[in-house]
């Protein structure tokens, strides 16, 4: 690969990840689903309200008796919510009723407690006449049987796991997410929380990349760390590729000494080089063992650049989540940029809806990345902005 564009290398990505986006159902626990994306139309296997029932605590008459109000009539039972044998109205009476509980037959309207007078003899007064119907919850009054209560494609929401237990399902097809294995790769890092010793740096691409991944609907199989030795990356990369479907390594692609990712996949038909973008211009796409294996820079922002530009919506697509656009926004000061490469600086909304520049295009500057929320894209014959232009931005 010599220097190829961004287009170029997206358009390789897209290639060698197409399998991805074919998913199959996976059923899961109900209560395991919020943000998980329904596989399938689900229809209601029920009517709901399941039973005719109360919508009040009262009292459940036949609407004829109370149509002169104010009536008094006996209290013949008292009916609440929970299992109950099938109950019946004598004629002329009431029934206490609670909220939820089913309606006996021979009863048709519901008295609200509110509208009653009770008397210590077991008797009702009935203050005001109701008819035929009123706060009564006739069943399949809010779903019939049969009907999609969620569409394919959704991606479960409170609102959805509520309806789908009200009909009774403690389980639910999803779609399964991409299986996504990370490496990272370098002889100075180490997990943060140990203690470092000379030379030592905190493995933040592994941790990073997982949370992106996850961000974006994947499932991450494995976070692996290897130093830069060939034969301990071919034996993670081996571990890695057993149950990924996509494996991302970070590192080892420049044009140092100890280029460990390049020097092993490249004799396995690994494609390396250079992409006209600054940062991340260093870039591999090999399919290791059947396994699509994207081979972005090590500098934590290139990482994450890298992510954003050539992967995230591949995997946001294959996830079943909507893609993350650019937007145009206006530039807060001037904008200087190198000829020749794409640019995507960092950059933060200001409240008067403005982007500005975070610190400088280092793409070591991973505290600046932090601060930012955008990525300022500029293209590569672009080579000055005035304060006032508009840009494209990414959202991080
Ligand atoms: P490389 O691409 O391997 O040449 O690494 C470029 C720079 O990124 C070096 O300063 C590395 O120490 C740093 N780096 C590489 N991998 C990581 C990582 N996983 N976490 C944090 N920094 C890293
Ligand atoms: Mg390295």
């Amino acid at each position: 690969m010599s220097a190829v564009s961004v287009e170029e290398h997206s358009a390789a990505v897209e290639t060698v990840l197409a399998a991805l986006a074919t998913r199959t159902a996976h059923r899961i626990p109900l209560a395991d689903a919020l943000g998980r994306v329904s596989f399938a139309d689900v229809r209601s296997p029920v009517d709901l309200p399941l039973f005719r029932n109360s919508q009040m605590d009262g009292y459940a008459v036949d609407s004829r008796s109370v149509a002169i109000a104010p009536v008094t009539l006996p209290v013949s039972t008292i009916i609440a919510a929970g299992p109950v044998e099938a109950a019946v109205l004598s004629p002329g009476s009431a029934a206490k009723i609670m909220t939820g509980a089913p309606i006996p037959d021979g009863a048709d309207a519901i008295v609200p407690v509110e509208d009653t007078t009770v008397h210590e003899a077991g008797s009702v007064t009935i203050e005001r006449r109701r008819t035929a119907g009123e706060f009564v919850r006739e069943q399949g009054s809010d779903v019939r049987t049969g009907t999609v209560l969620v569409e394919a494609g959704r991606v479960l929401e409170p609102r959805h796991i509520s309806v789908l237990a009200a009909v009774g399902f403690g389980e639910v097809d999803v779609r399964s997410r991409p299986r996504v294995a990370v490496v990272t790769t370098g002889a100075e890092l180490v997990d943060a929380g140990s203690t470092l010793t000379p030379g030592q740096i905190y493995d933040s691409n592994g941790i990073t990349l997982a949370a992106h991944l996850r961000a974006s609907g994947a499932e991450v199989v494995s976070v692996l760390r290897s130093s830069d030795e060939p034969s301990r990356f071919r034996e993670i990369l081996d571990a890695a590729a057993q149950s990924a479907e996509l494996i991302i390594t970070s590192g080892g692609v420049s044009m140092g000494d100890f280029e460990v990712v390049k020097d092993v996949l490249r004799p396995l038909g690994g494609n390396f080089g250079s992409v006209r973008m600054q940062p991340g211009g260093p870039q591999g796409i090999t399919v290791f063992d059947g396994v699509p294996v994207l081979s972005f820079p090590g500098n934590p922002v290139s990482t994450v650049v890298s992510y954003i530009v050539f992967a995230r919506n591949i995997v946001r697509r294959a996830a079943g989540l909507p893609p993350i656009l650019s937007t145009t926004a206006t530039l807060h000061e001037s904008v200087v940029s190198p000829p020749g490469r794409r640019q995507l600086l960092r950059g933060r909304m200001r409240d008067d809806g403005r982007v500005e520049l975070v610190a400088g295009p280092g793409s070591h500057l991973v505290a600046a990345l932090a601060w930012a929320d955008v990525l300022i894209d500029i293209d590569s014959a672009t080579t000055e902005l005035a304060a006032g232009s508009d840009v494209e931005v990414w959202p991080l």
